[in-house]
């Protein structure tokens, strides 16, 4: 009997279909690409044709120019050779998706990157029961359990009500950070305009064009330094701490990621108020993901996958490693 599954072949710079002639998540241009989403170690631009959510493509329209595109909406199926291949939400980012394909009675499912945690930025996670589930590890170890994320954002709230004559500086990465902090503030009752670095803009816009709203968001640029104290002023992480935030009225540095879990990584960027508010499933999440989707095969792409090769173990669930290159530490979540 043939090894399950020997029609997928993972290589370092992505994983080949072969029935389809295509790639998921290609870190090299390849002639026809399937994406999960728009993140930039998963999406790069140069490929000859791209298939992937209506919102991801529009994503990679603004990071890398029009795209040779075939939009698949999520719950449609396209055919490519003897293949079906599905997109089903994610629950990562906005278009996020796992990718469902089917062929010869066998059922393969590339997730991505996912979360099982409400965002109201972005469609939920759904399980697709399937053979192999190809899963990240990126917060893959037993220390990585998320707090609730409305109490994060509180402690956000707290500093800001609390600190006179400051404002409170939020680092969040650009695509899907930004926007889902912009968004929790706003369902924790923060109606107050919101500022942003100008690396901000594109996406912000883009999410309200494609359905998400964001309130009022105004630009630091040109805002005077009095208006911006008591605000919530959103930057990329790297702005935290360049010449860039000078301008701003004595910034409470905050910071949104997963990897604030972490003491030394919240130190090291001199964050002063780290919040754990991740993109990435927790140890909790990525084990309850794969309970429920129940595959024969886990294949771990990326992130710390010994821990999760053990839990497999110890599930009586075969597992594999696959080594993909340039998704080493995932920092963009
Ligand atoms: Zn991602
Ligand atoms: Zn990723």
């Amino acid at each position: 009997m043939a090894r399950l599954g020997n029609w997928i072949e993972p290589f370092p710079e992505g994983i080949y279909v072969k029935p389809a002639d295509a790639w998921v998540d290609p870190s090299q241009p390849k002639e026809r690409a399937l994406v999960t989403h728009g993140h930039a170690d998963h999406a790069r631009g140069g490929h000859g044709a791209v298939w992937a959510t209506p919102e991801t493509l529009a994503i990679m329209d603004v990071r890398y120019g029009q795209q040779c595109a075939n939009p698949v909406a999520y719950g449609e199926t396209v055919r490519m050779g003897e293949v079906e291949v599905g997109f089903v939400p994610a629950g990562h980012v906005l278009g996020s998706a796992q990718i469902v394909l089917d062929y010869r009675g066998e059922r393969v499912v590339v997730s991505g990157d996912y979360k099982r945690r409400p965002d109201p930025t972005c469609a939920p996670f759904v399980v697709v029961p399937c053979d192999i589930f190809i899963t990240e590890a990126t917060l893959g170890l037993p220390v990585f359990r998320h707090p609730d994320t409305g109490t994060e954002i509180d402690r956000l709230l707290h500093r800001l009500r609390h600190e006179e004559g400051r404002c409170v500086l939020v680092g969040a990465y650009a695509l899907g950070k930004a926007q889902r902090v912009i968004a929790e503030l706003r369902l924790r009752g923060h109606h107050e305009p919101i500022y942003y670095h100008g690396a901000m803009e594109r996406l912000c816009n883009l999410y309200e064009t494609l359905g998400v709203p964001l309130g009022e968001l105004r630009p630091v640029a040109g805002t005077k330094k009095e208006e911006l104290v008591g605000r919530v002023i959103i930057c990329p992480p790297s702005a935290l701490n360049d010449r860039w935030s000078r301008r701003l009225p004595d910034p409470v540095t905050a910071m949104a990621s997963g990897w604030m879990r972490v003491r030394q990584r919240a130190r090291q960027k001199n964050v002063e108020l780290p919040l754990v508010i991740s993109d990435h499933g927790d140890w909790d999440e990525l084990t309850r993901t794969i309970k429920e989707v129940a595959p024969r095969e886990v294949w771990i792409t990326h992130g710390r996958e010994e821990a999760l090769m053990h839990w497999c173990m110890l599930n009586q669930i075969k597992s594999r490693e696959l080594h993909l290159v340039g998704r080493e530490d995932d920092e963009e979540e």
